[in-house]
């Protein structure tokens, strides 16, 4: 069994809705196991256009290969209307592979871990959220990076049913 990170985001329609219903889609395949979800994080654009992003990063565990998750991931996209309009557009739900395992790859279809990891809060503090000690490869333990996101505009949404979300371990990052 491998260790998967994936990625949520989004932002046009209702993107905390969106992300429970790919969650729940992929919570019905076989092929993979949902350990952890983090909270809903609420992000201003990072090298993209429109309102603010909704962000959550769920860990799994699989048999599948890199390139079935992909290819997985990409199915939900397409299931949940993603369009490509152009580069950085505005989108309907996006899913990035984040880690998988300890592989490390540079192929332009998937590069693992994902690229921009550690220049992104809105990816950082979900995942550090459910993997406080995360050591990725090449790059160390992930939450020295949280300074060089600090000036990134981030907040942990409440969750809707529960005050899980109060226990904002990250909050020197999250403002
Ligand atoms: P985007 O439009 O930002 O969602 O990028 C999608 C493209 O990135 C697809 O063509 C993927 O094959 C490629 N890609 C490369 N690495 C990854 C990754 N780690 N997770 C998801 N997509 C990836």
């Amino acid at each position: 069994m491998a260790r998967a990170y994936i990625g949520f985001g989004g932002n046009i329609g209702d993107t905390r809705q969106l992300i429970t219903d790919a969650i729940i889609c992929l919570a019905q395949r076989c092929e993979l196991q949902i350990m952890a979800k983090s909270c809903f994080y609420q992000s201003a654009p990072v090298d993209a256009v429109g309102g603010d992003y909704i962000n959550s990063v769920i860990e799994i565990e699989t048999q599948l290969t890199p390139y079935g998750l992909l290819h997985i991931c990409q199915a939900v996209e397409q299931e949940f209307g993603r369009e490509r309009p152009y580069a950085n557009a505005p989108r309907t739900l996006d899913l990035d592979i984040l880690s998988f395992e300890g592989v490390v790859q540079s192929e332009t279809e998937l590069m693992l871990p994902h690229p921009r990891i550690t220049e992104r809060s809105f990816v950082l503090l979900p995942l550090l959220e459910i993997a406080p000690d995360f050591f990725l490869p090449n790059f160390g333990e992930l939450k020295a990076y949280l300074p060089k996101v600090a000036h990134q505009r981030i907040e942990k949404l409440p969750c809707r049913n529960c005050n899980c979300g109060e226990k904002d371990v990250y909050s020197q990052s999250a403002h």
